[in-house]
């Protein structure tokens, strides 16, 4: 079996990997980096490919995919709201940085007359190969994938262990492997309890909101804005709470998803406890006013989020609470390290509302991801540590070695590895 990696190796983003096995090659995931331009995996020419896996609807896992599709294309796998999650992306994707997309609505509708949904667990052929998926627990319809071909791998796509408001976690038997590709985006730390995280945000929404202040949460669209929304809800969170960007189109694909979601109801009464904002009088309106608003993107790159912050950035009552991982070189990683924000894109001010950050990770922490290699993995699999910021998972790649004796390293873009 070969794996040749095509992106996410020592960064963050653009994951896409081929894998080759007994005449059949295949693709898994095909993204994007977004922190500034668009940046894309090693070029793929979809004829050389039976089909594409896709682990899960983040854009730096299948913001690329369009690529593949300017043409006549090929199947792409993955769960149903994997598939409903992406083309909403990318069509919003493309609203947001059209100019600077080398692909149209063409290859999206394209991509989606191609897709093929699969749910967990239900086995499926690519060529040669078997295919199989297993909830991740990272967003709703997010997988963990495992192929059988002359060798075994798994591909963790995303993943996360810890029962959120939203998902239950990891769910997956112990598996035999020849090769893991293993996501790191946190393994140089461990998470904080996440009950804890979740009081403190309560807290701090409830003290901003009652001295009249707005409580500004920048969140991706898919996943962190509803895990958000059922926090405020089952914690009793008395103010008034706004949602911004994709939410309403985001929630109504969940809402049709019930057996992806962990607690239905629980996701139903919170996101009919927001008001939603989709026009510009009653962004400029509500940002006057003491509430929450849960607004795209996550990391401060597009959305309307930008607007919200450059809004309060001068109000010492209000807040901007960071509730997602931020990749070196986007704004929001700049907002915390720095204190400041870009008004006009270009020119920076300081910033004087609190900025708090929250750990709502939906990837595994250090030892969580350590135990998963301990408890799920068996053989003795080649590692390949990607989706990470270089040291750390240079450091963590060590650990598997030191503390597992696994064969892991971390790959260059374009490495090919055969087994
Ligand atoms: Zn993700």
């Amino acid at each position: 079996m070969k794996v040749t990696v095509l992106g996410a190796a020592g960064e963050v983003g653009r994951s896409a990997f081929t894998v080759e096995s007994n005449g059949t090659r295949l693709l898994l995931d095909y993204g994007v980096q977004t922190n500034r331009e668009p940046l894309f995996p090693v070029h793929i020419r979809p004829r050389d490919v039976e089909g594409v896996i896709l682990s899960h609807a983040h854009l730096d896992h299948v913001g690329g995919a369009p690529l593949l599709y300017l043409g006549e294309g090929l199947p792409a796998y993955g769960t149903p709201v994997t598939k409903s999650l992406t083309e909403l992306l990318l069509y919003d994707f493309l609203k947001i940085s059209g100019d600077y997309l080398p692909f149209d609505a063409e290859s999206v509708s394209n991509f989606s007359k191609n897709y093929v949904s699969k749910g967990y667990e239900e086995g499926f052929k690519i060529g040669s190969i078997d295919a199989v998926l297993f909830d991740a627990g990272h967003i709703p319809g997010s997988a963990i994938t495992y192929l059988t071909g002359d060798r075994r791998l798994l591909y963790t796509g995303d993943m996360n262990t810890t029962k959120t408001q939203l998902l239950d976690g990891v769910r997956m038997p112990v598996l035999e492997s020849d090769i893991v590709i293993t996501e790191s985006t946190y393994s140089y730390s461990d998470h904080p309890a996440r009950k804890d995280e979740e009081v403190r945000f309560i807290e701090k929404a409830r003290e901003i909101v009652e001295s009249g202040g707005v409580f500004l949460v920048p969140s991706f669209a898919v996943g962190r804005a509803q895990e958000i929304a059922c926090i405020l809800y089952s914690y009793g969170f008395k103010g008034k709470v706004y949602m911004d960007g994709m939410a309403l189109k985001t929630n109504s694909i969940l809402l049709e998803n019930r057996p992806y979601i962990r607690d239905y109801e629980l996701l139903s009464k919170a996101l009919s406890s927001v008001e939603y904002i989709q026009d510009w009088a009653k962004r400029k309106r509500v940002v006057k006013e003491p509430c929450v608003i849960i607004s795209p993107a996550g990391m401060l790159v597009g959305g309307a989020s930008i607007f919200y912050n450059s809004r309060i950035a001068n109000d010492q009552k209000s807040a901007v609470a960071i509730v997602s991982f931020q990749v070196e070189g986007s704004p929001g990683r700049r907002l915390l390290e720095k204190r400041e924000v870009t008004i006009d894109g270009k020119r920076y001010k300081k910033v004087k509302a609190s900025i708090y950050r929250f750990d709502f990770s939906s990837h595994l922490g250090k030892s969580e991801l350590l135990n998963f290699f301990k408890t799920k993995i068996k053989g003795s699999p080649k590692i390949i540590v990607v989706h990470g910021e270089r040291r750390y998972s240079e450091s963590f790649a060590g650990e598997l070695k030191s503390e597992l004796g696994f064969d892991a390293s971390v790959p260059e873009m374009g490495e090919s590895l055969v087994v």
